[in-house]
């Protein structure tokens, strides 16, 4: 098959920033060879020595962290401050994952008649096909646990951001990982990513990107019964109860659907609005949304960015023409991928814009009139991602807390992601868990061995 190769453009100027060769079915069937050869002797090695190379892996990409995060503002389009956050994200999961080696322990249980045992063996090698929203965090996440597990990783990047994904396998080398055990893979999903997903020498895919992608690799996957993790789309509501601190949601609203330009699956694009403090909250949010600084990745007042590319840029215009009502913030012109923050308001509760995963700087806002009202519209979409509940009474976030159906809540806040605790969707957003105290234990097949003691 004939080689091609990925133009990678800084989506701030649409400057040309590299060409990276596209990796084929043929790149992929011998990355398995070196991975599986890699991975035998990774898995053999006493867990404090995987340890060690781990957290030296950790220190190195926190040696470079500063050349990681322009290098991520440069291929994604990322403001500096979230780049510098990304580039610490991994070095601390590496630095967690180095943490589990050591405790990923079996059991024993009581049996009659003999002993019994499990044992947790690592799966092998496992395929992570990454989405380009947060290239390196989203990398990571695999990545790290993976390998503390004892499995090799085969990283397969986003088309357009390749570039951090290269620089870190690199990284790996210089911290002492052994050759082949974590291989990067620029290509094509339907190339480079289908090679993954067939190929009978990988033993899990853990996939992050579009709901419509997700399914086709589940249904690929199940011909080998290959284990999958999937991480895809959302639609999150911000739920905003008339007893809430209505100056702390409205100052917290505008960055938890806003940042990265809302190309994240987190982010918090219903906004549910009690009826009786609508028209406050939203008096509150205009000149929250109106000051929002878009423009310059690089300069450290830059609180949004650009879309990561021109096709974004147009799913994001096709979705969202000028005509809709709704409170508008500024942009720049161009060159560049940019779109202004935007709050559609009047909207039907059924409108595309209020049900369907935009993936661009643009939130709806809807009234509800009460608790059972607020979590019939909050669970009116097949995703279950994530989602914020305000309110000053304890017992109602507790109940909505329960009721609303999404894998990763928040009361009075809007964060989503933190290393040490788990994270994954609900319905169509997902299937599995990363992060948190089981992450490693995902990479593992759990065998049970029963030992008599009759004989
Ligand atoms: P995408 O589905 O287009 O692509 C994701 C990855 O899959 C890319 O590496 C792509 O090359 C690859 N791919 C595409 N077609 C493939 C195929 N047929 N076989 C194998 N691999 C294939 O998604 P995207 O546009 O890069 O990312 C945006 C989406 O990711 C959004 O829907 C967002 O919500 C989701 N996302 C989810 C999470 C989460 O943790 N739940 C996190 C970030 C992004």
């Amino acid at each position: 098959m004939e080689r091609t190769e990925l133009q990678v453009l800084n989506p701030a100027t649409e400057e040309v920033i590299a060409t990276v060769p596209a990796a084929t079915a043929a790149d992929v069937d011998a990355a398995v060879v070196r991975a599986t050869a890699a991975q035998t002797s990774w898995a053999a090695a006493a867990p404090a020595d995987r340890a060690r190379i781990l957290r030296r892996f950790a220190a190195v990409v926190d040696a470079h962290a500063e050349e990681l995060a322009l290098l991520e503002v440069r291929e994604a389009g990322h403001t500096l401050g979230n780049a510098r956050w990304e580039a610490g994200n991994v070095r601390d999961l590496l630095d967690y994952a180095a943490g589990g080696v050591e405790r990923l322990n079996g059991r024993q249980i009581p049996v009659p008649g003999g002993l019994d045992i499990t044992i947790l063996e690592p799966l092998g090698v496992i395929g992570v096909i990454a989405p380009w929203n947060f290239p390196m965090p989203i990398a990571a996440w695999a990545t790290a646990p993976a390998l503390a597990a004892g499995n090799a990783v085969l990283l397969k990047p986003a088309e357009t951001t390749p570039l951090t994904a290269l620089r870190l396998a690199e990284l790996a080398l210089e911290a002492g990982l052994p050759e082949g055990l974590f291989q990067v893979l620029p290509g094509e999903g339907p190339v480079a990513g289908t090679a993954l997903v067939d190929h009978p020498g990988v033993a899990k895919i853990v996939f992050t990107g579009s709901t419509r992608v997700g399914k086709g690799i589940m249904a690929r996957a199940a011909d080998q019964v290959k284990r999958v993790t999937l991480e895809l789309g959302g639609k999150s509501p911000n739920i905003v109860f008339a007893d809430a601190d209505l100056a702390a949601a409205a100052a917290a609203t505008p960055m938890s659907f806003l940042d990265n330009s809302g190309q994240d699956c987190c982010a918090r694009t219903r906004i549910l609005v009690q009826r009786s403090v609508y028209d406050r909250f939203l008096e509150l949010l205009t000149p929250a949304i109106q000051e929002i600084v878009v423009g310059d990745p690089l300069d450290e007042r830059t609180q949004m960015g650009p879309l990561i590319s021109r096709a974004q840029l147009e799913r994001v215009r096709s979705y969202v023409p000028d005509t809709l009502p709704g409170i508008r913030g500024k942009a720049p012109e161009g060159p560049g991928f940019w779109f202004p923050p935007t709050v559609l308001t009047g909207l039907p509760e059924d409108a595309p814009c209020a049900v369907e995963e935009v993936f661009g700087p643009v939130a709806v806002v809807l009234p509800f009139e009460d608790e059972a009202d607020a979590i019939r519209l909050a669970n009116a979409t097949p995703y279950g991602l994530s989602g914020s509940i305000w309110t000053r009474d304890v017992g109602r976030a507790l109940r909505a807390s329960r009721a609303v159906r999404a894998g990763n809540l928040s009361v009075n806040s809007h964060s989503s992601v933190r290393y040490w605790t788990p994270f994954g969707g609900f319905g169509q957003s997902g299937l599995g868990r990363e992060l948190g105290p089981d992450a490693l234990t995902a990479f593992t097949e759990t065998k049970n061995v029963f030992i008599s003691t009759e004989a």
